[in-house]
């Protein structure tokens, strides 16, 4: 790293991180290194899906996600145990052409280098001391921080310091395909979560998430889905990562925040986590630059309670009797009603 000191030091390059480092520039504070332990372009297990609210994110920050080869996909349809229930119009979710996240996060590194924002890649942390405010590094130099941001993912270094209750698994596997456009959404294929199988210009992206339970062999489950809706994969580029459920307790350690999914930023129902990351990395730039971490508290608490009601949400609509009434009765009865709370609740509200 260039400097033994920072005003704010950030790990993690991802969208939180990023989003740290870039408001805090465009707040006129400059004295910033972020620290990342990939060489972009990484890889990052993720759809890449961008809602409506997650798009005007990107572009408060300068990103046109458009120049990223992201569009509307083709129509939703909804599924239930493999049989097709409803077709929804795409009005907000918007895909990358590779049907993952690269170009994007890629995008995003290259507009904070632009601004001249230090990004050390392939760093590695062994110690944090938050008595002297210091974090070593494999190299062997310590660098010593006034405001420490933590943006490091779901299992990061940080994840020593946090521990979410409850995780969500998410599963996906990207393959050449000749299937035609679109998006298909099953539910009823995992017990509290759904599969998705998207087609964007010959390549798919499918994958499932669930409530993770210890009990089960989830490559089975993921095979056994596309067995069921007769798709024919080789698995050995399966990719798998867990979501926290809900805001996790983290240590006070002073100037030292936590933000995107290694806060768990990240919404328990539907698994959109790039607004929220976004978005919590501009709440600790502005906890920063007006020295005051309660704004930062002020809004993971906001955020605490607007995912505590999705938690509960997510327990309700996976009873059976919910999808029932949900996909028996609602996409046959009340069919502009479904799609209506789909495209805006579960998709443009995220
Ligand atoms: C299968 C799957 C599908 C998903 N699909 C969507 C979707 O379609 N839309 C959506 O909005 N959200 C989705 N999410 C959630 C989304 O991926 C996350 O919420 C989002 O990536 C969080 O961003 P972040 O910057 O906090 O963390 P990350 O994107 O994980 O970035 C963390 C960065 O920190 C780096 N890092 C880690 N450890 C260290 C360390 N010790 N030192 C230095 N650097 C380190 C990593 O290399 C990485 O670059 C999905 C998640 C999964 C698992």
């Amino acid at each position: 790293m260039r400097k033994d000191h920072y005003g704010a030091l950030i790990v993690g390059a991802g969208p939180s991180g990023l989003s740290c480092a870039v408001n805090l520039y465009n707040r006129g504070y400059t004295d910033i290194a972020v620290v990342e332990r990939a060489v972009f372009p990484r890889y990052k297990c993720c759809a890449g899906y961008i809602t409506g609210k997650t798009k005007k994110e990107y572009e408060k920050l300068g990103i046109d996600i458009e120049s990223c080869r992201y569009s509307l996909i083709a129509d939703f349809n909804i599924y239930y145990k493999c049989k097709k229930r409803q077709n929804i119009v795409n009005k907000f979710l918007y895909t990358n052409a590779g049907i993952d996240r690269v170009e994007l996060d890629f995008e995003f590194y290259k507009k904070a280098a632009s601004l001249g924002i230090e990004i050390a890649e392939n760093v590695k942390i062994n110690e944090h001391d938050p008595q002297n405010k210091t974090l070593t590094f494999s190299d062997g130099q310590t660098v010593k921080y006034e405001n420490l941001v933590f943006a490091d993912g779901s299992s990061g270094f940080s994840s020593r310091y946090t521990k979410a209750k409850r995780r969500n698994i998410a599963m996906q596997l990207i393959f050449d395909s000749d299937l035609p456009d679109g998006i298909d959404i099953h539910f009823g294929i995992t017990k509290r979560g759904y599969g998705w199988v998207s087609t964007y210009n010959g390549k798919t992206n499918a994958g499932l998430t669930d409530v993770y339970d210890p009990g089960l062999n989830y490559k089975d489950v993921f095979a056994s889905y596309l067995d069921r809706i007769g798709i024919k994969a080789d698995l050995s580029d399966l990719r798998a990562a867990y979501e926290p459920i809900g805001i996790k307790k983290t240590p006070d350690h002073g100037n030292v925040y936590f933000v995107g999914d290694a806060a768990g930023c990240c919404d328990p129902l539907t698994l959109s986590g790039l607004r929220y990351g976004l978005s919590s990395g501009e709440a600790a730039a502005a906890a920063i630059v007006s020295n005051d971490p309660s704004v930062y508290k002020k809004f993971l608490s906001k955020l605490k309670s607007k995912f505590a009601v999705m938690s509960v949400m997510q327990r309700v609509f996976y009873l059976k009797s919910t999808l029932f009434c949900v996909f028996s009765v609602g996409c046959r009865v009340f069919r502009p009603l479904i799609s209506r709370v789909f495209n805006n609740f579960f998709v443009n509200k995220k």
